[in-house]
């Protein structure tokens, strides 16, 4: 073979790596969390996995290079796609944050926005994708308006406080800038549906004395709920995780990096909840929260906020639950192969190039 038929065989080879195969081999390590068996047989629950992630923040129109946008969408499609096919979870929650732009690009370029989410995340058939609410979509809560909170539950049936129920898990979802509790129209519908369903929990717990049918048809029996929001709950900092990825440690601000005192300690009273889920500060964190329980946050999807990025695996049944973090392509791993490579290569051609010339001149000198 001639050496710059080789060389471009080693260029091509490692580009299919890089762009086809990296990401699919890195997740190819990660595993589904176990359940007891013993404990799902004996109690009649069926198990339910689940792929956690978090904010993806696809660039809108007006900020970022496209080519920053085109190359790292690229990764995390290609991620997400690896997870389906290797996975076959039976749900996908997104945690927030969609979108980069969500909150001010106009109507026609959220339609865009819209269209490449669903085309970059899409799911196999039958398993569906759940997303919460971020700031990002719809704006903190002094911005957040009627207009974004309608066009965003257009599309993704989601902006308010819902309970959606799974094989027997009730999942909790919570629009974060919405729990200020300060009167405003958002925060009254947000605490008059969070109480709707404490209540519809409180029934499931005592069906024999229930009398809201919607509850008992849709929600059929009682589990303690899993709570799923774009903000964790509060916490002073990530000083407090008994895992996290943070390479700093900064103090967090209620209601802007994380839930009030008080809405976390409502949360916690009305659903109380056995797991909590969230997003929002792009890094991990595995904490025990003000209430009590676990509390994961999930690191951003996206390699533009965080070198490693990562996303959680959790299987659930009514009554226990498992979680695991998998780690995500690292986007240094992708940049290091291609310069090792250009080095590797620029040093065979150069070295070919001057024993060519070096043949020629001895050729030269003999004649
Ligand atoms: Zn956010």
């Amino acid at each position: 073979m001639h050496w710059r038929t080789k060389i471009g065989c080693i260029a091509l080879l490692t580009f299919l790596y890089c762009e086809f195969l990296a990401d699919f081999i890195q997740l190819s390590f990660c595993n589904w969390p176990k359940l007891s068996h013993k404990i799902i047989k004996n109690r009649n629950e069926e198990e339910l996995r689940a792929v956690i992630v978090a904010d993806t923040h696809l660039l809108g129109p007006i900020r970022g290079h496209w080519l920053d946008r085109l190359y790292r969408e690229w990764h995390m499609h290609r991620s997400f796609q690896a997870a389906m096919r290797l996975f076959q979870p039976d749900v996908v929650f997104v945690l927030g944050d969609l979108f980069d732009e969500g909150d001010f690009v106009n109507n026609s370029d959220f339609e865009h926005y819209v269209q490449r989410f669903h085309r970059l995340f899409s799911t196999p058939a039958g398993v569906p994708i759940i997303s919460a609410v971020g700031n990002h979509d719809i704006g903190f809560h002094y911005k957040m308006g009627g207009y974004f909170i309608k066009r965003f539950s257009k599309h993704f049936n989601s902006s308010g406080v819902e309970m959606y129920t799974i094989k027997g898990n009730h999942f909790v979802m919570i629009n974060s800038m919405a729990m200020l509790n300060d009167g405003c129209s958002f925060c009254n519908t947000a605490l008059r549906d969070l109480n709707k369903i404490s209540a519809q929990l409180t029934c499931l717990k005592n069906r024999e004395t229930c009398t809201d049918i919607h509850a008992l048809k849709v929600h059929k029996t009682y589990s303690r709920p899993i709570l799923m929001q774009h903000f964790p709950t509060y916490r002073k900092s990530d000083a407090v995780c008994r895992e996290h990825d943070a390479p700093n440690i900064e103090l967090f601000r209620e209601n802007w990096e994380v839930l009030s005192k008080e809405s976390t300690d409502l949360i916690g009273r009305l659903l109380l909840p056995r797991v909590a889920f969230a997003g929002h500060s792009h890094h991990y964190c595995f904490s025990i929260n003000r209430f009590g329980v676990e509390e994961y946050t999930v690191a951003s999807f996206s390699w533009r906020n965080k070198v490693e990025p990562s996303f959680l695996m959790a299987s659930f049944s009514a009554s226990t639950y498992s979680v695991l973090k998998c780690n995500m392509l690292p986007q240094q791993h992708v940049y290091n192969i291609y310069m090792a490579t250009a080095t590797l290569l620029l040093g065979a051609i150069i070295w070919k190039l001057c024993k060519k010339i070096l043949v020629k001149r001895i050729k030269k000198g003999i004649t």
